[in-house]
């Protein structure tokens, strides 16, 4: 489909799929998307007029496909830790790209995998002694006539990602590969023949400016995919007959097709269940009946609905973390109980009309018993336990508690600080400062510790499956062997480095040899 939409725009000389909507994020999510939207910006945005006058008709004529390579193993959001050097030759006058470490290799550029021809590769200027820090050069990386990559570049293809795999994501190592002089991008900075190096110290910086303009175009791309998610969701929720309740533990699935995680049940489903006892134990004690011990709170009307008055460090008191957990479940129970039994509606009706509610009191109630949980093991450690550790848990226990009600990914936080009608909140301004600040000075005891709490757990690399937590730490290193190892690379090295269907899918495009299309 990328093909198909490539060979459109340069058959009739249009750009309707460069950026992506709803009808064409197809090329972007294919090995021909990166070279409008980041090769040929990057051209526009660094290379000097005579630059442009050279690359831009053979990129967008599809006579080269080009790439943006800048992310390494090693370093990605943080633009100045590039390890790629380019050291300016005098003799020849040229520039040798070189990977000077294992976390030097260029990961991630879309194209590096199969499709592309060139890259605008960002590496560390280097003329004579002086580092001058990351410039784009352009760098021929595969032959234009035959898709072997050019002598000293080893690339490949990073394999399966979670999502966006129609994309040829990949990865390359530079061993002194020499690029002419004239291909470092120069609008903003300059090498000279005699190796004089100016810059523009006002627009230096606008080097960096490529990476930011695709950002800059994200939330148009996940608006149209949350868009996507919300119709499927919502389309789907009108055929489905929602009798899950009785058969959940075995009707759902989790497979590619329903585009969906419903593992185990989706937990809405499960929230109710909780939400539903907790309804029936109060309901008991307004009976006069016992509820089970978990439950006491209920029967406690006096404070769950006055403010909090705890200050300063009394937010660490194990007591008073668990009474703020409490008093806010009690309150979600109570509130969602009312709504739902003075509805004068069905059963049925009630409960949906007021859902969102329940599971907010559901949420509360098992965060409540995740907490006391948490402190009655830490209590009940024996005393042989050293007391560091105990220190530690006591720590972890209270981040898990005070970063809940301040996190602002925490999900219903906000019921944290409601009380009834026009009281003042549970948890005031002054008293969240308090608590953003002991997270904070929590996470600086416990990170000394982080290593050897996830080490205690003693999983082995082979059960964590995972290249990023070896427990050599050899990330980069792991990951490079990870990737050279991957069939589609194994087969393509055994090929000289030419891609299986490079001579079907991208020589032609080179080549010009696409269906002939009348210009518009
Ligand atoms: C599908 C896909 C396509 C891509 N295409 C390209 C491409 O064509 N060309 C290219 O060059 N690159 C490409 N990339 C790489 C992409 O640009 C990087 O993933 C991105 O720059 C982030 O770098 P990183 O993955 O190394 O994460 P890191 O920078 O290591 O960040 C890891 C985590 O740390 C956090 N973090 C980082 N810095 C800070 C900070 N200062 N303070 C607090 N938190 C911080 C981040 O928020 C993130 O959660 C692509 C990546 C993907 C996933």
């Amino acid at each position: 489909m990328g093909k198909i939409c490539l060979d459109d725009m340069l058959g009739y000389g249009h750009d309707h799929f460069v950026w992506i909507t709803p009808r064409y994020n197809l090329i972007n999510a294919s090995p021909f998307g990166h070279k409008a939207v980041l090769f040929e910006p990057a051209m526009e945005h660094n290379g000097t007029a005579e630059q442009k006058a050279r690359w831009l008709p053979l990129a967008r004529s599809g006579k080269i496909m080009g790439t943006y390579a800048q992310t390494e193993l090693g370093q990605g959001s943080f633009v100045r830790g590039i390890e790629t050097t380019a050291t300016f030759d005098r003799d020849t006058d040229e520039f040798v790209i070189h990977s000077s470490t294992v976390s030097s290799a260029k990961f991630w550029p879309a194209g590096l995998g199969f499709s592309t021809t060139h890259g605008t590769v960002m590496a560390r200027l280097i003329v004579g002694d002086k580092d001058h820090g990351p410039h784009l050069f352009v760098v021929q990386l595969r032959s234009i006539d035959d898709g072997k990559p050019i002598p000293g570049i080893k690339m490949g293809d990073v394999g399966l990602k979670l999502g966006y795999n129609e994309a040829d994501n990949g990865f390359a190592t530079f061993k002194n590969v020499h690029a002419p002089r004239s291909h470092m991008l120069m609008a903003h900075s300059q090498v000279s023949r005699n190796g004089t190096y100016t810059k523009d110290p006002l627009r230096a910086k606008l080097s960096y400016l490529v990476m930011l303009l695709v950002r800059g175009k994200m939330p148009g791309v996940f608006t149209v995919q949350l868009a996507q998610a919300t119709t499927i969701a919502t389309r789907y929720s009108v055929v489905r007959e929602q009798d899950l309740a009785v058969r959940w533990p075995w009707v759902h699935g989790y497979f590619w097709l329903t585009g969906g995680t419903t593992f185990e049940g989706e937990n809405y489903v499960l929230w109710q269940q909780v939400g539903r006892h907790l309804l029936k134990q109060l309901d008991r004690f307004q009976d006069g009946e016992s509820i089970e011990p978990q439950m006491q709170y209920l029967t406690n009307s006096k404070d769950y609905n006055a403010a909090c008055t705890a200050s300063g460090e009394q937010f660490l008191d194990a007591e008073v973390q668990l009474s703020i957990y409490r008093n806010r479940a009690h309150r979600l129970i109570v509130k969602a109980h009312t709504a739902i039994r003075s509805s004068g509606r069905t059963l049925a009706e009630a409960w949906n009309e007021h859902m969102m509610l329940h599971i907010s009191a559901s949420r509360a109630h098992i965060e409540y018993l995740v907490l006391k949980s948490f402190g009655d093991t830490i209590a009940s450690l024996p005393d042989t336990t050293s007391s560091n550790l105990g220190t530690v848990l006591s720590h972890v226990c209270s981040l898990f508690a005070l970063s809940t009600v301040i996190n602002p990914r925490s999900v219903d936080a906000l019921s944290f600080l409601e009380t009834n009608g026009t009281q003042a909140p549970y948890l005031n301004c002054v008293q969240l400062d308090t608590i953003r600040a002991l997270v904070n000075d929590l996470l600086d005891k416990l990170l000394p510790d982080a290593i050897a709490l996830t080490d205690a757990w003693d999983f082995s690399d082979t059960s964590l499956c995972s290249t990023l937590g070896m427990y050599n730490g050899d990330v980069y290193g792991n990951m490079m062997r990870w990737v050279e190892q991957l069939p589609i690379n194994q087969k393509v090295w055994e090929n000289d480095g030419v891609q299986e269907g490079w001579k079907d899918w991208v020589d032609p495009i080179l080549k010009q040899e696409m269906e002939a299309k009348a210009k518009l």
